[in-house]
């Protein structure tokens, strides 16, 4: 791996710069080092992403956790916390394995790397595939891949602004203002999904149109919102599905789910939005048979497993709701790994 070299500011717990001028900073493919501070990749508990920001934590002397969050002026930041989550989830899995190991726990230690990030995945405690989740990059992933599986299936994720399995995308806010002397534009860059981008995108056409200058970009803003959805492959209808939910017309957005699913056998995320868009209409039996279908397709999907906890919880299902408890929060959680699901992969 070559050194990635990148220029930073460190942040304060306001996100506000600590310094005026920005610092070097490299990783070498095993150490962060931010101006001679020297942190290793193997021992980073945790990494966030938010635009330029990056964010980690590390153990600290005082016994407490420390997030560290650098703003980044080159470089990328992607790049680097890919790099960073790859060779700590390696380093983490390999530690677990051997205490499975020394352990003599029955069954297999079972571990994949993720296709889209390549980190390591701990998958012992979970059921086999047909799909898995990823909890570095948020993604789904069949496994091995159907034929009805979408060819760009890695690409689809939980929307940060709606919360729902969709395609989300970059998409950014132009308004042009001109008031008298005073004129100049405003930007916001977000990445949703199309449902989402359509009534901001509504809203700057109305706004910039007064102004001339933003309608070209309100105009092509409007085409992406609306006609992402007709590349979806056979996940189409999925965002007008989310958009249906979104606006509590949930039978019609349960049908077209419904409609997906018949194309595509293991879709983890649809199930988890029709489980959401039931939840949200307090059909709680109904939301717990969706999520436990996606935890059917997808037995680590994390989502799905805290939607059925919660239902579990409004159906007073309180032994099961303990036994996922169990299973998702525990570190000796592994001792309770069902027999089958670890022989199934013998
Ligand atoms: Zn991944
Ligand atoms: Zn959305």
């Amino acid at each position: 791996m070559t050194t990635q070299n990148f220029k930073y500011q460190l942040l304060n717990e306001a996100g506000q710069p600590t310094t005026f001028l920005s610092k070097k900073g490299s990783f070498d493919g095993k150490q962060l080092d931010l101006a001679g501070e020297q942190y290793r990749a193997a021992d980073i508990l945790h990494t966030m992403q938010a635009k330029k920001a990056f964010i980690f934590v590390v153990p600290s002397a005082e016994g407490q956790p420390k997030a560290i969050s650098i703003l980044m002026h080159t470089g990328n930041v992607k790049q680097l916390r890919s790099d960073i989550d790859r060779i700590r989830s390696a380093v983490q899995v390999g530690k677990e394995e051997e205490a499975w190991q020394a352990g003599g726990r029955v069954g297999v230690f079972r571990k994949e790397q993720c296709p889209c990030c390549t980190a390591t995945l701990n998958l012992s405690r979970f059921e086999p595939p047909p799909q898995l989740f990823c909890d570095y990059c948020d993604t789904v992933f069949t496994v091995p891949i159907q034929p009805e599986t979408p060819k760009n299936e890695v690409e689809y994720k939980l929307c940060e602004h709606c919360g729902m399995y969709s395609h989300p995308r970059h998409f950014t806010e132009f308004y042009f203002y001109f008031l008298f002397v005073v004129y100049g534009y405003w930007t916001n860059e977000s990445t949703r999904c199309p449902a989402c981008m359509r009534g901001t995108a509504w809203k700057m056409l109305a706004v910039n149109f007064l102004f001339i200058i933003g309608i070209i970009p309100a105009i092509y803003q409007l085409i992406r919102a609306y006609a992402s959805d007709k590349i979806a492959g056979p996940f189409s209808g999925l965002h007008a599905a989310n958009l249906k939910a979104t606006k509590r017309n949930y039978s019609a957005a349960t049908k077209i789910y419904r409609s997906i699913l018949e194309r595509v056998p293991f879709a983890a995320g649809v199930h988890y939005n029709l489980g959401l868009a039931l939840v949200q209409n307090k059909e709680w039996e109904r939301a717990s048979a969706a999520f436990e279908l996606s935890l059917d397709d997808c037995s680590n999907y994390r989502y799905a497993a805290g939607g059925l906890m919660h239902c579990y919880e409004a159906l007073g299902r309180t032994d099961d709701l303990k036994a996922m408890q169990s299973q998702w929060s525990s570190p000796e959680a592994e001792n309770e790994i069902p027999i089958d699901a670890t022989s199934a992969q013998a």
